[in-house]
Order: C-alpha cells, then sequence, then structure tokens
C-alpha cells in the first residue's frame, strides 16, 4: 500500500490559561498537524509542536521545509510491512534552510509526518502504535507492557495562591510525582519550594525544571537551597551553550540532572554522554523527531546507563498525547512521565476521545488500531490558520 497524500494544517490552539515558564509565556499553542492519507483512503494523523526556544523551528518555517522536500523520491515506495513502514519513516529527510548542527531543525515536521504515516498503517494492518516498540529492533531492550502509567503533576510560576491551589489538588488526587518550574525572573524559588513541599507532603517524588535561567557562576547557589526540599532532579539548569559547564556542576552537587533543551536528538545525546553532562535525558517525541527517534535515544540512554523521562509540550493536543500514551506504555524504566494533560491545557479537545489522566495520574493503554484516537475535523478546520495538501501519485 502507497501514502497517496499529506495534508497539513497550521493550528493555534486555544489554552486555557496562560503557561509561563522561565523562557517563555503563552496563551495558544502553535502545532502542525498532519494528515496521511493511503491509497485506499485510510487515513492517519500526526502533530508536531515547533518551539523556537528549543529546536529552532516555528510552524511556518516546518511548512517551508516540507515545501522544499522531494516528497516523491521519499514517500512514493510500496509498503507491506512493518519493517517497510519504518524503512520509510527512517528515510524521511526533511529540507533544512537554516544552519542545523545538532540536526534538529526539521523534528517537530519529522513527528508530525511520522506519526501520521504510523497511524494510517496502525489502522491499515489493524495494529496499535505501541506495537511498534515491540517490533523495532533498536528498541529490542526496552520492550515492556503496561496496561496503566501513571503521570506527574507539575506546578507552573504562577503566583501563590494558583500554585498552593495546584499542589493541594495534586495532593488529593494522590500524584505520586511532581515537577515545579523554577528560575523565573523575581521568584524566590527557595520559599516557593518550602512552601511546595508542604503543600504536597512529604512522600511526593519532587524535581525542578529551570528551563535554561541560571547560569554557571550562579547555578550552584541556586540550587543548593532547594536540596533542602528533596527534590529528586534538577531539569536544564543551565541554557545549551554553557552545556560544558555541566560536567563540574553535576558532580559536584548530590541530585541527578537531566538535560531538555540540550536533548534534541542523537547528536546532543552524544556529545551528553561524550563529556559526561547528565544522569536523565528530556526525551519529547516532537522535540527529539519522533516516536521511532525517541526510541532510538531511549535505547542510547540505556546503553550508557542513563535514565530517562517522557516528557511533553504543553498545549500539545490528544495526537500526541495518544502517541506519548503507547510509547509509555510500551517502554520500561521510563523514570518520570508527562503529558496527557490535554483538559486541563486546551480550551478545546481536537479530538473525540478524552484521554486526560485520571486520579492519581493513572492513565490506560489506549485500544484500537493505530493511535486510537478520531480528530475532530471541524474544530481542526476552525483553529488552523493555513491549510496545504501534498500529492503522492
Ligand atoms: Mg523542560
Amino acid at each position: 500500500m502507497r501514502i497517496a497524500e499529506l495534508e497539513t494544517y497550521l493550528v493555534n490552539l486555544p489554552l486555557r490559561r496562560e503557561i509561563k515558564h522561565a523562557s517563555h509565556a503563552r496563551r495558544q499553542s502553535a502545532s502542525l498537524v498532519v494528515r496521511c492519507r493511503l491509497a485506499d483512503g485510510t487515513e492517519g494523523w500526526g502533530e508536531g509542536v515547533p518551539r523556537p526556544y528549543v529546536t529552532g523551528e516555528t510552524a511556518e518555517d516546518a511548512l517551508e521545509q516540507l515545501n522544499s522536500t522531494p516528497l516523491t523520491g521519499q514517500f512514493d515506495r510500496e509498503c507491506r510491512s512493518w519493517d517497510d513502514v519504518f524503512a520509510l519513516c527512517e528515510r524521511f529527510q526533511p529540507a533544512v534552510l537554516a544552519d542545523d548542527p545538532r540536526g534538529c531543525r526539521s523534528n517537530s515536521l519529522r513527528c508530525a509526518v511520522e506519526l501520521s504515516v504510523l497511524d494510517a498503517y496502525g489502522r491499515l494492518f489493524g495494529e496499535s502504535i505501541r506495537e511498534l516498540t515491540h517490533r523495532y529492533a533498536p528498541a529490542s531492550d526496552l520492550r515492556d507492557s503496561k496496561p496503566v502509567v501513571r503521570y506527574s503533576g507539575a506546578i507552573m510560576a504562577e503566583g501563590d495562591r494558583a500554585e498552593r491551589l495546584s499542589a493541594l489538588k495534586m495532593r488529593l488526587y494522590g500524584f505520586a510525582q511532581c515537577k515545579v518550574k523554577v528560575g523565573v525572573a523575581g521568584a524566590d524559588d527557595r520559599r516557593r519550594l518550602a512552601r511546595i513541599r508542604r503543600w504536597l507532603g512529604g512522600r511526593m517524588d519532587v524535581r525542578v525544571d529551570a528551563n535554561e535561567a541560571w547560569n554557571a557562576a550562579e547555578a550552584d547557589a541556586r540550587i543548593e537551597p532547594l536540596l533542602a526540599y528533596r527534590i529528586s532532579a534538577v531539569e536544564q539548569p543551565l541554557p545549551h551553550r554553557q552545556l560544558a559547564a555541566m560536567p563540574e556542576l553535576r558532580r559536584r552537587l548530590p541530585v541527578a540532572m537531566m538535560l531538555d533543551e540540550s536533548l534534541t536528538g542523537m547528536a546532543d545525546a552524544e556529545e551528553a554522554v561524550r563529556i559526561g553532562a547528565c544522569d536523565l535525558f528530556n526525551l519529547r517525541l516532537s522535540k527529539c523527531g519522533g516516536y521511532l527517534a525517541s526510541l532510538r535515544l531511549a535505547a542510547f540512554a540505556h546503553r550508557h546507563g542513563l535514565g530517562y523521562q517522557l516528557g511533553c509540550h504543553p498545549g500539545e493536543s490528544a495526537i500526541l498525547s495518544a502517541a506519548g500514551r503507547h510509547w509509555a506504555c510500551s517502554v520500561r524504566d521510563i523514570r518520570y512521565l508527562e503529558g496527557s494533560y490535554d483538559r486541563h491545557v486546551l480550551g478545546e479537545l481536537l479530538t473525540v476521545e478524552d484521554i486526560t489522566f485520571g486520579y492519581g495520574g493513572r492513565a490506560p493503554a489506549l485500544a484500537g488500531p493505530g493511535l486510537g484516537v478520531t480528530v475532530r475535523t471541524e474544530v481542526l478546520d476552525r483553529v488552523a490558520f493555513k491549510k496545504q495538501t501534498f500529492r503522492l501519485d
């Protein structure tokens, strides 16, 4: 079966309230949604979340890259098995129109296109996306099969009252893990952590994410006072350009260090391991270039004795939430899991199914072939500000 057509939608998903962290604040989320239509009419959906301050891409860049990519040469192949589909996805090389030393400037586009292809063939073959983890050779050490996964909560930098409400809800609803955004200008993170730890209780696993807020000279002084509140990890304390200072920081402080903005693909992963920059990778499907690339990165981390979190982009729709759910249910040893915030973050759901996590952050493996979610095209049409069709036959 061949791919007949890709259709792209640039969308602005309205958010329920402003999302704020050390490097950005926003009220809507720009996404690239892709529909892949096979020759027999079977359709699949994918999504990428281009974030200029993470991988350097905007939604418009992604579309421009796709317009400059010779798609017929890359996609007009017959796929009869998953191996054929994996080969097709791995051959996909979007044209990148700017300097790209880290090989990440088309990652959200790759993710959106790849997921749409995997969803379409999953529906055609009658298999769930998570079966791919079991069939994809680079992930053979990671295979798992969980009927339920547990997501972590997150507390944004949003002022005393809102933070207290978030923390108390998380405790009341029985979450086991919580991430706290730190490093926002003007906030006293030591006092925030003291209060938040009190509200969350002693049993919760609490970690912090600084979103590149500190520099190498001040990071010790920023992090050390937080250790008293038993944080289990610090995510991206330094800007990516100061990555070389991470090994020393990691040696000096008795807390696990995670890379996020500094971990966008295999070039970053190899560099991080080479210099000993971290204990954990934050893998996000869109940031890392898709489902399969994220599996390769997890396998790489595993081989080098590092842990990994599966993260998300706040504001992603249930297309990416579903892909993340399948990934999480089929991959073992995920240290922290983020995502499926859908109803709590989005002003409107893009899918018929509401797959937001439930009590304690728990959420079941999704049923059905492909991604297992149904896109509401009337909502998609309403939030899309640009549409384009790419014919392949
Ligand atoms: Mg982060």
